[in-house]
């Protein structure tokens, strides 16, 4: 397949852009899958930064870490995304948000609209030039509509000169099927 599945693309995006060294962050650390990830990425002398409301995440993630010899790389906040600022203040080159509920937890637990454009917005002035962040939007959750339009109203107004802002989604899916929304900074 050519095209390819909205979760493989995501980390394409992801690897065509980290390098050894890199600061990135995980803003929904969730089962920890992406973060371990992001931790092979950046290697040894690189940073991770993973964010996530629930213990359960934490605990999930730095187990997965832990198997994967990879916990040194990596730091691993039980808080919002929305705190980002005050945990990383080096440089940022990537991020990725998985938006919605930990599956096979507690779906009421969802990330919502205000906390996750502070964080967006919050990462994309630390986002060096050339660096990408890259969404992962499930709406089919409740309150998953509001979250989406909040965000392509957010990322639609971004300045064209600085921000390429591109919309990856295969629309004969049916059942709300997640898309990516991926931002790269091409100049200060
Ligand atoms: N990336 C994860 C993985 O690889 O397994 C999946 C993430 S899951 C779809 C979404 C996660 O976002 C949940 O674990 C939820 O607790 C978390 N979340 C919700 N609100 C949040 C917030 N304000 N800051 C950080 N994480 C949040």
């Amino acid at each position: 397949m050519k095209l390819e599945r909205v979760l493989d693309y995501a980390h394409t995006l992801l690897e065509d852009v980290i390098s050894e060294g890199d600061c990135v962050v995980d803003a929904t650390a969730g089962n920890g899958y992406d973060t371990v990830f992001l931790a092979n990425l950046v290697g040894n002398s690189g940073k991770v930064y993973a964010f996530d409301i629930q213990q359960q995440a934490i605990n999930a993630t730095n187990d997965r870490l832990s198997q994967a010899d990879l916990t040194s790389r990596c730091a691993v906040i039980l808080a919002g995304h929305e705190e980002v600022a005050t945990y990383v203040t080096t440089p940022i080159k990537a991020a990725i948000f998985n938006l919605g509920y930990l599956p096979g937890a507690d779906h009421t637990i969802v990330t919502k609209p205000n906390t996750t454009l502070t964080a967006l917005d919050s990462i994309l002035s630390q986002l060096v030039i050339g660096g990408v962040i890259v969404m992962i939007i499930y709406y089919g959750h409740d309150g998953g509509l509001e979250e989406r339009d909040a965000l392509l109203t957010f990322v639609a107004a971004l300045p064209q000169k600085k921000i390429n802002v591109l919309r990856y989604e295969f629309i004969n899916q049916k059942n709300a099927a997640p898309f990516i929304i991926a931002i790269e900074r091409i100049k200060a």
